[in-house]
């Protein structure tokens, strides 16, 4: 395995403004520039309504990981399909204002990359060297953010399958892996199989796979809820 940190080897080229600076300012040009202004708009109604988003910023804000929008969000133009990144050498969240053009789709992927962040936070990931850290987070943020939920999966018309979910989760993290590793698909394959049972049961810090909105309501209510037993006795 190659393990040299050659240009494009990382996923870099997939998020071209990466390269120009260490992390975004943003100028009031750039800000009054439509694609980025409606981006920091849905982003900051993502941050405030989603509960899904909600549960992991408090997540991490009571993990020591408090996160900015300035610092920690960027919005950007990227190369190809890609929606968001997570950016771990400089611990900023990539959402890409040329892919994303609706609010529930803004949800989701503040929501996938929040958890690659928490993860981050929460774990000395080792994004880079490790492909079973990357595949684990990979897996999880596959399973919790909604990416693989019923309307999505009922959206590009593969449900009915049993083992639907599983195997949604399992197809989008081997996706995002080969997006961003230079790594065969056979070797990508084995590494998420070996990590799979484990991380697929890992809901930190929802306690459950959240579904649907319903449920990320309820799992946020549980996480704020989650002191009050013992500050009452
Ligand atoms: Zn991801």
């Amino acid at each position: 395995m190659d393990q040299t940190k050659q240009e494009g080897g990382y996923g870099y080229d997939l998020f071209p403004e990466r390269s120009k600076r260490k992390y975004k300012e943003g100028s009031i040009a750039e800000r009054l520039f439509t694609f980025n202004n409606k981006c920091q708009v849905m982003l900051q109604f993502a941050m405030e309504t989603s509960p899904y988003a909600k549960l992991l910023l408090s997540a991490m804000k009571s993990s020591g990981c408090k996160i900015l929008k300035d610092r920690h969000l960027s919005c950007e133009d990227c190369d190809g399909t890609v929606s968001g990144g997570f950016d771990a050498a400089s611990s900023q969240i990539v959402l890409c204002q040329n892919n994303i053009h609706q609010q529930s789709h803004m949800n989701r992927v503040v929501t996938h990359e929040l958890i690659h962040a928490f993860d981050h936070c929460r774990a000395h990931v080792d994004w880079f060297n490790n492909f079973r850290h990357l595949a684990c987070s990979e897996i999880r943020a596959a399973n919790l953010s909604g990416d693989c939920s019923f309307s999505q999966e009922a959206a590009r018309l593969n449900f009915g399958l049993k083992q639907h979910h599983q195997e949604c989760v399992r197809s989008r993290a081997l996706r995002s892996i080969l997006a961003v590793r230079k790594i065969s698909r056979e070797e990508a394959e084995k590494i998420v199989d070996e990590v799979f049972d484990t991380c697929f049961n890992d809901y930190a810090p929802f306690g459950r796979i959240p579904h649907s909105n319903r449920d990320a309501k309820f799992a946020n209510r549980d996480y704020e809820n989650r002191d009050r037993y013992y500050a009452n006795l």
